[in-house]
């Protein structure tokens, strides 16, 4: 593969810019999650909770003990307007101001949303299943608002599905009678709600297809107009086709690319660090962000 840095074959950092803690839907504290990466050879790491920055000062605690710098960061549900409805699409945002009244307005309001559909998600499952409530609570880290993973935990807790992949195959998918919508902002706007707070916008997984529709190539050049940095293109949802497509459009659009590997701590099979980001990107996303990188 073509060498984008100038370090020598040993010095090159290892740059994993997308990870998830208790904060949200991942199985680690995120002390934990710099522990992993330290593990695993990891250098620096972004902890990108779900419309949360929860996990940053623990996770930054973490820093000195592991020897891993903390990009810290936020990957922020939204949506894609459309003729038939809409399109869910992640956006990650870095090193932002984490008390923009505007950005935190919006996560307060995804989250209460979230909270609400879960219980309802609940319901509809506890007609059919042996669920309750507080079972799903239990699987939820303290600071986290309860996500569909949280409902799969408990289900297989429960002995009704063996895996949380299956829970979500068989009942917890968007064409699942038991699945209830949440609110989530326009993406546009929240591009630009990320760049007023001094933060980097990268779209996550933009053409995770498994997970669902996405996004077309006129929505990400109206987005790069609004001020979208990047494109997270190496991910494991991505076959080798749609990351040679989507570097393609990367480069035409002038924007970052950047590679992550979506870790959930044992919540999924994403290793940390399996897919890596070059430190000139980095560089141009520590450039652009209001936050510096937390070093050692
Ligand atoms: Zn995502
Ligand atoms: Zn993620």
């Amino acid at each position: 593969m073509e060498r984008l840095c100038g370090c020598g074959p040993y010095t090159c950092p290892v740059i994993d810019l997308h990870t998830h803690s208790r904060a949200s839907d991942g199985t680690d504290d995120p002390a934990q999650v710099l522990e992993a990466a330290a593990a695993a050879g990891v250098r620096v790491v972004a902890l990108t909770d779900h419309d949360t920055t929860a996990g940053w000062r623990q996770a930054a605690e973490a820093v000195g003990r592991t020897g891993v710098a903390l990009v810290r960061g936020t990957e922020i549900s939204t949506r894609a307007r459309t003729a038939d409805g809409g399109v869910s699409v992640h956006l990650l945002s870095y090193l932002h101001d984490p008390d923009d009244p505007a950005l935190r307005a919006e996560w307060d309001r995804t989250r209460t949303s979230r909270m609400d559909r879960a219980r309802r998600m609940v319901d509809l499952l506890a007609q059919d299943y042996p669920l309750t409530w507080d079972d799903v609570v239990e699987q939820t880290g303290d600071e986290a608002t309860v996500g569909r993973p949280h409902l799969a935990d408990a289900l297989v807790v429960a002995g009704v599905v063996a895996s949380r992949d299956e829970a979500f195959a068989t009942m917890l998918h968007a064409g699942s009678r038991y699945y209830v919508g949440h609110y989530a902002p326009d993406v546009a706007g929240a591009v630009r709600a990320v760049v007023a707070a001094g933060g980097v916008p990268v779209m996550a997984h933009p053409g995770a297809g498994k997970r669902g529709r996405i996004v077309d190539d006129e929505t990400i050049a109206a987005l790069a107009d609004a001020g979208l940095a990047g494109l997270e293109v190496d991910h494991r949802d991505h076959d080798a086709p749609t990351r040679d497509r989507l570097r393609a459009l990367a480069r035409d659009l002038g924007l970052l690319v950047t590679g992550s590997s979506d870790y959930h701590g044992t919540g999924k099979l994403n290793r940390i660090g399996e897919h890596t980001t070059a430190p000139e990107v980095l560089e141009e996303i520590e450039a652009r962000g209001t936050l510096g990188v937390v070093r050692p």
